[in-house]
């Protein structure tokens, strides 16, 4: 029998893009290939020569539609097969590539917001819940909002035999995590973006938004981020590469801070548990760095780092390979 293959891409809206998707019914025997879309409605062409090329980089189960059907991630091409300026997986998979020998890895902590009626799920109208503090990992319908919707996309993730690591409801009510890893680049950053994919599709059926502003709600409220954990081999191995990693970093900081997402000065306050965008550190156990070197990392004397910076919405190709060309040219 034939089956529905959904093609996702990431489009041009700036500052921050957002996912699209088709569908396309294939015959059996074929799989996914390459396939195209109107870029005048996607903020990616003019009307004039509008067309651009979908090619598919990472094909899955869909778990949703269930039976055959599959979800089909693809990069944006130009019609000539070069990558669109909107394609930031090409870099990401071509420093990767060049870097494969240390063997990088991620986790992904990806945050976000339920919406319903313009405000987080659970906020009363026209006013504000209870002070932060007890729904972080909370329990109880008084604490905790959007669980079922949680729980459908958990599941949903893992039919889809993407590397989900773990869920948390968040600081800010209403708000929530998922982490995807460790895995390394770029298909972290696919099955993050295929994750996001699935979770707004899944809260649709339940008549509520996602969002992924870094900041949703100004004042005294959590902003949303997506903390990225980070190793190579030697990382993983012995204590000095955790440094030099570290040390790397901060020598171009400006460089990443600024592609962290959009809005990430509006977050990187310095409080809410986070640095200010203004200023790099790290440390040990602190939620107040730029980067963390998680407590048993410190033990261990080996491990992983968390650079604690990115937003929600950032690009997670964009991170990744940022990420890999810093430390590991520093570690090289
Ligand atoms: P936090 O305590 O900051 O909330 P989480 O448990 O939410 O941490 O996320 C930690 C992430 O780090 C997980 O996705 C996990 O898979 C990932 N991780 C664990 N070990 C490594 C490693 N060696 N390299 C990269 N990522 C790792
Ligand atoms: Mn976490
Ligand atoms: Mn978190
Ligand atoms: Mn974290």
């Amino acid at each position: 029998m034939a089956y529905r293959a959904e093609y996702i891409w990431i489009d041009g809206t700036e500052p921050t893009p957002l996912l699209r998707s088709k569908t396309k019914i294939i015959e059996d025997a074929e799989a996914p290939g390459i396939w195209g879309f109107d870029g005048s409605s996607t903020n990616q062409a003019p009307g004039k020569n509008s067309d651009c090329v979908l090619r598919p980089v990472f094909v899955c189960p869909d778990p949703i539609r269930g039976g055959g059907d599959k979800l089909v991630l693809c990069e944006v091409l130009l019609t000539d097969m070069t990558p669109h300026p909107t394609n930031t997986r090409a870099a990401c998979a071509e420093v990767a590539e060049k870097y494969a020998t240390q063997e990088p890895i991620f986790g992904i902590e990806q945050e976000y917001t339920f919406l319903k009626e313009g405000r987080p799920l659970g906020w009363p109208a026209g006013g504000y819940p209870g002070p932060q503090g007890p729904y972080y990992c909370g329990v109880g319908s008084d604490e905790i909002w959007g669980r079922d919707i949680v729980e459908a996309h958990t599941t949903a993730c893992m039919k889809a035999g993407l590397h989900i690591s773990g869920t948390n409801a968040e600081v800010m009510m209403g708000q929530w995590e998922f982490q995807i890893g460790p895995v390394a680049p770029p298909l972290v950053a696919d099955e993050v973006y295929i994750a996001r994919w699935l979770l707004y599709r899944i809260a649709e059926d339940f008549d509520v938004a996602v969002t992924i502003d870094p900041k949703p709600m100004p004042g005294d409220w959590n902003g949303a981020g997506a903390h990225t954990n980070f190793s190579t081999k030697a990382m993983r191995e012995g204590w000095d590469p955790i440094i030099t990693a570290c040390e790397a970093l901060g020598t171009k900081a400006e460089l990443h801070i600024t592609n962290y997402g959009a809005g990430v000065e509006r977050r990187l306050t310095g409080l809410h548990e986070t640095a200010p965008w203004t200023e790099y550190s790290y440390g040990v156990s602190d939620r107040g760095a730029s980067v963390r070197i998680p407590w048993q990392v410190g033990v261990d004397k080996k491990g992983y780092i968390e650079d604690r910076r990115p937003n929600s919405n950032c690009d997670p190709y964009t991170v990744t390979r940022l990420i890999v060309d810093t430390c590991c040219s520093a570690l090289d």
